[in-house]
């Protein structure tokens, strides 16, 4: 009887430009510039005096958690991203990635594809 020889599938990683495909107007634009962070709020825990910040950003939802002493030392920083910002198969991106993800939004704006709310009213290229 021959042996079956085993299937294995291969799976090719994700590319930069298959990540940007899936990344909405707002996503992008926090790749690129950074979050801006607008909506905040604390809340006190008395038991081990300590004040748990939370700010969110206005373009993606993520949370920015903060841990702060009441002196006012930051102890631990974590963020909440919205489902669809990470991918964690894919790693950190790289400068050059970056660059796609810039570029990518530079075309975007110039085809005229950008979202009018994030265009400057009145200002000529
Ligand atoms: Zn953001």
């Amino acid at each position: 009887m021959m042996a079956r020889k085993a299937v294995l599938k291969v799976v090719t990683p994700p590319t930069v430009q298959d990540i940007i495909k899936t990344l909405n107007d707002n996503f992008l634009q926090c790749r690129d510039f950074g979050h801006q962070w607008v909506g905040y709020s604390v809340r006190v825990e008395k038991r081990r005096q300590l004040f748990h910040e939370t700010l969110r950003c206005a373009m993606c939802n993520t949370r920015k958690n903060r841990l702060v002493t009441r002196t006012g030392e930051v102890t631990r920083t974590t963020y909440t991203y919205p489902e669809g910002y990470l991918f964690k198969e894919y790693g950190p991106f790289t400068k050059i990635d970056r660059e796609a993800i810039r570029i990518t939004v530079i075309d975007n704006f110039l085809r005229g594809k950008m979202p009018e709310e994030f265009m400057i009213k009145g200002d000529k290229a």
